[in-house]
């Protein structure tokens, strides 16, 4: 195969802007969960292009996809539907809750419409004073403006002139935190049901329980961003269906096109009714490329054999990572569900995450970090079980040198 090393990591800080710092290597190829680089290094890839790779690199049924749309219709805008986006929308409506289906191209978009849906339908039933947006600290929702500052972390959306309003934050799991600040003019509640970048921090069963009784006792809607923890990630297809509580509006993206961009809002008639002609709008959103890979995607990922296979996985990752620490006590726990998992830096590695990311790659492993105290292992659903293990090896080497350089 050939590779063109003219191209260098240098040129990126030449020719892009300088919002990324891209680690030192470059891959040019990918196959199921092993990655190579322009060298020729191998790596096994624990990252999953941040939990977006569902099945792997260039899985043959999503490659099939691809090729078979692509030589029949790429886009066509939303002045016209196409059949691959009638039978995703068709499927998501069977698999969950909803019975509506808006199609974006990115996380953040499906939030955005999420957002403006449940200020829309609050203005139009109850009137323009219920804005509340009700969102948790360390949250991510997304780099879009109205995204971005319904996320929990100020330093991403401060610096960029005036927010907007109406958005309060409070601590995640907080019970009496949320019902201190939740009233009549609540119009939303937008969370993750285990946070991600802030850091793997699952959403307590009662928490979710009282968040759900005050939407209802206020006439809220309640938002779940499962862009990250959609698509299998936890187990089940979507993370609410680990439980009892169902979400108003729920969006998922990254896996959902398992490397090909494609996000979706999910939604109820009653409230997907106030989304009317003219109101919000995509060019991209439900382009017949992205949902034919999207249908390949879903096909594949929601079976019992793969959804189990999750469970097993997620069984030897974290058996494999705790005898890892309880041979060099590097963790104070390791924490997530299914193949979304954290390990936690204990009070000895305070801050020192990105060095384990960093020790990884030159261990030929790719792991993420969720903030500075937690490396996030978020590897392809169908990883095969020897990848989880020779994955393992190399991230023990990576400790072994932290713990004695
Ligand atoms: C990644 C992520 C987003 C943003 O998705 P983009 O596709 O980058 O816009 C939003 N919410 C959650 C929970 C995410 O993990």
């Amino acid at each position: 195969m050939s590779v063109n090393k003219t191209l260098t990591r240098a040129q990126f800080d030449e020719v892009m802007v300088p919002n990324y710092a891209p680690s030192a290597i470059i891959p040019v190829r990918g196959e199921g969960s092993r990655v190579w680089d322009q060298e020729g290094n191998e790596f096994i890839d624990f990252a999953g292009g941040i939990a977006v790779n569902c099945l792997g690199h260039c899985h043959p049924a999503l490659v099939g996809a691809l090729k078979e749309q692509g030589e029949k219709l790429w886009h066509l805008s939303n002045v016209m539907t196409n059949e691959p986006a009638l039978t995703l929308a068709t499927k998501l409506v069977d698999a969950t809750f909803a019975d509506k289906v808006y199609f974006a191209n990115s996380g953040a978009e499906a939030n955005e419409a999420a957002l403006k849906l449940a200020r829309r339908y609050a203005m139009d039933k109850f009137g323009a004073e219920k804005d509340q947006i009700i969102a948790f600290d360390k949250a991510f929702h997304g780099r879009t403006f109205f995204t971005v500052s319904v996320g929990g972390q100020a330093a991403y959306s401060d610096g960029f002139g005036p927010k907007p309003q109406s958005i309060t934050h409070v601590p995640f799991n907080d019970i009496a935190a949320l019902e201190a600040v939740f009233s009549d003019t609540t119009c939303a509640v937008m969370m993750e049901p285990l946070q991600g970048e802030g850091g793997i921090i699952d959403a307590d069963p009662e928490f979710l329980q009282v968040v759900r009784a005050l939407c209802d006792k206020h006439n809220a809607l309640l938002i779940f961003d499962e862009v990250q923890t959609g698509v299998g990630r936890l187990g089940e297809l979507y993370a609410y269906m680990r439980g009892d509580v169902v979400p108003d509006i729920l969006t998922t993206a990254k896996a959902l096109g398992g490397g090909f961009p494609i996000a979706a809002m999910l939604t109820t008639k009653a409230i997907a009714d106030h989304l009317k002609i003219g109101t919000h709008g995509s060019t991209y959103g439900g382009n017949p490329l992205a949902c034919a890979i999207g249908n390949a995607v879903l096909d594949v990922v929601n079976t019992p054999a793969v959804l189990n296979g999750v469970k097993v996985r997620e069984q030897l990752l974290r058996d494999g990572l705790n005898k890892i620490n309880a041979k060099y006590q590097v963790f104070s726990e390791v924490r997530g569900q299914g193949l979304l998992l954290g390990a936690v830096m204990n009070d000895k590695y305070q801050g020192r995450a990105k060095d384990f990311l960093t020790a990884s790659v030159n261990e030929g492993l790719m792991t993420l970090i969720a903030g500075v105290n937690v490396v996030r292992f978020a590897p392809s659903l169908v990883i095969p079980e020897a990848d989880i293990a020779e994955g393992l090896v190399r991230f023990e080497r990576a400790v072994a040198k932290i713990v004695a350089p």
